[in-house]
């Protein structure tokens, strides 16, 4: 096994530790043209945001007779198994040029060569975004009573239901997977005196296909490492969610199995539809994410998150 960075391996337990365990399910951000805006605490820092080739409206292989649900999706999308993510490290961290077994043929790549993609871009469907992701956690605006202007910004929150039944709240995270070039460039260029991400609420805008920014002050209590900062580092441990398992989950051999190739069929079978039902990968990117990762894909692929990062590209 080549060298695994120390938060990829956490991956890998945390993805163990909640195989099973079904309670609650991270979401991604759609953002639709004509709607928001948005308000997000980025939990990520800009500097440890993976990135990965994304096949993002992926047509899927017919409904599996073995699936029990109602919803199968007509589109789902995908880590692109040729991304540099899997290419074996040597020991000195550097890309050797060989893919892990079973990758660098990506399926989706041969499946849909010379197709063309919807929209008025007429590009090759089986070309990936790179796209890059962030955990973050929705805030609500909090007016003052009297004046109806926002007086500041709280958590949205979400009830998660723990294993004896009782309900606790979490702040409401999501998973935002956008390109640099039309998104996380204007994010760091709204952070125009270079402050550290997570201390700001970003308010998020979209007109068409441009997004537009803008950072609240600094925030004096709430910032990564300060003690009110303790309730999303909690929280992230009580749901069991890591940003990096989950994109490793999107191209894993399982996930490919899964929704794309019809000769395959994932280890555990498919189940049926869950919380997650509405998971499909829209005209906007992705909604939902279905199935947990399966732990041994997980740490098999854990090393080249690390390829992915160190060699990142700002397309
Ligand atoms: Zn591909």
């Amino acid at each position: 096994m080549p060298n695994v960075t120390r938060g990829v391996q956490r991956a890998g337990e945390v993805a163990e530790e909640n195989r099973g365990s079904g309670f609650y399910r991270v979401k991604t951000l759609v953002m639709k043209d004509g709607e928001g805006p948005w308000y997000l605490r980025f939990i990520t820092p800009l500097d440890a945001m993976p990135s990965a080739d994304m096949h993002m409206f992926c047509d899927t292989k017919p409904r599996p007779d073995e699936y029990k649900g109602e919803n199968w999706p007509k589109a789902m999308f995908a880590v692109c198994q040729n991304d540099r993510m899997f290419i074996i490290l040597d020991e000195a961290g550097n890309p050797t040029g060989t893919y892990e077994d079973g990758y660098g043929k990506c399926y989706v790549h041969d499946r849909d060569r010379g197709k063309v993609r919807d929209g008025k871009f007429k590009r090759d469907k089986s070309q990936p975004d790179w796209q890059t992701f962030a955990l973050a956690v929705v805030r609500e605006p909090v007016l003052d009573t009297v004046t109806k202007k926002t007086r500041g910004y709280r958590d949205a929150t979400d009830d998660f239901k723990l294993p004896d039944g009782t309900i606790k709240q979490v702040p409401r995270f999501v998973v935002v997977s956008q390109k640099h070039r039309n998104f996380w460039s204007g994010v760091e260029a709204a952070l125009f005196d270079g402050g550290e991400l997570g201390a700001y609420d970003v308010r998020v805008t979209r007109q068409e296909n441009d997004y537009k920014f803008a950072v609240s002050a600094p925030d004096a209590t709430l910032y990564p490492g300060s003690p009110a900062w303790a309730r999303y580092t909690e929280a992230l441990e009580l749901i069991g969610f890591d940003l990096d398992a989950e994109v490793i989950k999107w191209g894993s051999h399982d996930w490919y199995a899964r929704w794309f190739d019809p000769s395959r069929t994932p280890e555990g079978g498919y189940g049926g539809d869950d919380d997650s039902s509405e998971s499909s990968a829209d005209a906007d990117g992705m909604t939902a994410t279905a199935a947990r990762p399966d732990p041994a894909a997980v740490d098999e692929f854990a090393n080249r998150l690390q390829a992915a990062r160190s060699g990142a590209s700002t397309s």
